[in-house]
């Protein structure tokens, strides 16, 4: 959920949840109110009574001023007695109101505040002809006065409840702090809701990012960010931890290559220095006369020339490898027969296998009507590159066969050559395509080597579409497999973009 959408809904929920909350409790509040003043005075209060004080005063007495009226009408007479009327004074005290008596026509008892005349202006005097009912009194005075007339003459004796309205009872002061406190604690509640709420949707993703930049800051980059919400700032969680991970992953590539390149830069060296160092024994052997025959003297010349060979054709390979590297080759893609092309190369190498005594068994699975898209040049060099190393890594004693074979597999031409060599050991397999990759048998052999053959190998197959890998049996053989993708009617092979863009123009295909 977006978090506009989301503040909405918490806006709307923190307007609406106290209002629902505080009309929940105050109801719940009042109507407890009401059984409390039910149990307090006796009356029949109902829920409704509650909205007003008066209502509630105009009825707190009515069990009383009823008791009073039986009382009326069969026994007046103990409104006169002294105890009695004591008595029923205090119960109508509890009830917030007073009592007064009017004997033959005086008053006899009086526990209000109000004065003689003050009371002749709120007790009914009889003319209305009533013997009992009740009466509001406004103006000045704000009471109710509950009364009951005895005798014939309405005006000589009486009994009269008076309840001023101008007072609040204990349980409303009660219920009001009570709905105060209430509603003080909705609103706490509520509040302490949205700033929770506040704190988990948006203080502590920011917290997280704000940390997060920090790390950066300080050029630390391993830490995640987990997006925890699906709205803005989940996608900017999201989008700081791709961040994150592309610098991470960049600066990680960066540590990488700049040790590979350490180590390229060491193998160039090593693998440079070894023949130099070789070239100066010889050429010291010459100055120094130690060859001093003209045939020991031939023999170091023909070494000293060797090694310049060694290092002309591994300087070539460096050469080589780091343009198909940077691509800077530029390729000469052209549509090839296939049996031609293979029947020729292997012509090519077969006869200085021969006279190595190699025996090299070629076999064309397939119609005169394959063809593949390729760079004829490369191709045959990743030929060679794999034959040299099956000569080059051949067990002594044994003899060497070497086997180069085609098949039609529809889409593809599937090539296998193999030979029966000593073989890769199974924990070497994977890296052999590596560049500067030497397997320790063949860095301690004699054979020299610059471990990146197979590399430019994989990298031509890799700009032809195609796929490379190898099988290997330590002391039996290796077989490598060479996908090439076979030639459809339309096919282009294109450059990478790099190669394209460096050169500034579109190399012919095909
Ligand atoms: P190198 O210049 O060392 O031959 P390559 O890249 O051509 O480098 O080969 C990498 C390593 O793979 C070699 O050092 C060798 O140990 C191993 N290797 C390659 N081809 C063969 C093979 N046909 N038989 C045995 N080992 C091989």
């Amino acid at each position: 959920m977006k978090l506009r959408t989301k503040l909405k809904i918490a806006f709307f929920i923190m307007a609406a949840l106290p209002v629902l909350l505080g009309a929940l409790a105050v109801t719940f509040i009042v109507r407890s109110e009401v059984g409390r003043l039910r149990s307090a005075y006796g009356e029949d209060f109902r829920l409704s009574d509650m909205y007003s004080s008066g209502a509630v005063l105009g009825k707190i007495t009515d069990s009383t001023f009823e008791e009073v009226k039986a009382q009326a009408d069969t026994a007046p007479d103990v409104f006169y007695d002294k105890a009695y009327i004591e008595g029923l004074n205090k119960k109508v005290r509890d009830k917030l109101s007073y009592l007064v008596v009017i004997q033959n026509g005086v008053i006899s008892y009086n526990s209000s505040p109000y004065s003689e005349s003050q009371l002749e202006q709120q007790l009914p005097d009889g003319s209305a002809g009533e013997s009992s009912g009740r009466m509001y009194n406004g103006g000045g005075y704000q009471t109710i006065v509950k009364y009951t007339i005895f005798g014939q003459d309405l005006s000589k004796g009486g009994i009269y409840l008076i309840t001023p309205l101008k007072q609040t009872l204990p349980e409303f002061k009660h219920l009001v702090i009570q709905v105060v406190l209430i509603i003080i604690m909705i609103i706490a509640f509520t509040s302490f809701m949205l700033y929770l709420w506040l704190n988990r949707s948006i203080i502590r993703p920011i917290d997280r990012l704000r940390l997060g930049t920090q790390n950066i800051r300080d050029g630390n980059l391993d830490f995640e960010i987990r997006p925890k919400s699906r709205d803005e700032l989940g996608d900017l969680c999201k989008d700081f931890e791709e961040m994150r991970y592309r610098l991470n992953k960049s600066e990680e590539d960066k540590k990488k290559s700049d040790a590979e390149e350490k180590e390229l830069i060491r193998n160039i060296s090593h693998d440079l220095k070894t023949p130099l160092t070789a070239i100066k024994g010889y050429v010291e052997g010459l100055r120094d006369g130690i060859a001093d025959t003209p045939e020991k003297q031939q023999k170091y010349i023909l070494t000293i020339a060797n090694k310049v060979e060694d290092m002309d054709r591994l300087i070539d390979e460096l050469t080589l490898f780091s343009r198909l590297d940077t691509n800077r080759i530029p390729y000469e893609f052209v549509k090839i027969n296939v049996k031609d092309y293979f029947d020729d190369c292997v012509d090519e190498i077969e006869l200085d296998l021969e006279a190595m005594d190699i025996v090299l068994k070629y076999r064309f699975h397939g119609g005169d009507d394959m063809y593949t898209m390729a760079d004829p040049n490369q191709l045959k060099r990743v030929i060679n590159n794999i034959v040299s190393n099956s000569v080059k890594y051949r067990r002594p004693n044994v003899t060497c066969n070497i086997g180069i074979e085609v098949f039609d597999e529809g889409d593809y031409i599937h090539v296998v050559m193999s030979d029966n060599g000593k073989g890769i050991k199974m924990k070497d397999l994977p890296r052999i395509f590596d560049r500067f990759y030497r397997t320790d048998e063949s860095r301690t052999s004699p054979q020299t080597g610059s471990g990146i053959g197979l590399a430019i190998v994989k990298k031509i197959i890799d700009d032809h579409k195609g796929r490379i890998w190898v099988d290997s049996t330590e002391g039996e053989g290796t077989t490598f497999h060479i996908n090439l993708l076979r030639y459809k009617e339309g096919m282009q092979l294109t450059l990478p973009d790099n190669q394209v863009k460096s050169r500034g123009r579109k190399k012919k295909q095909g």
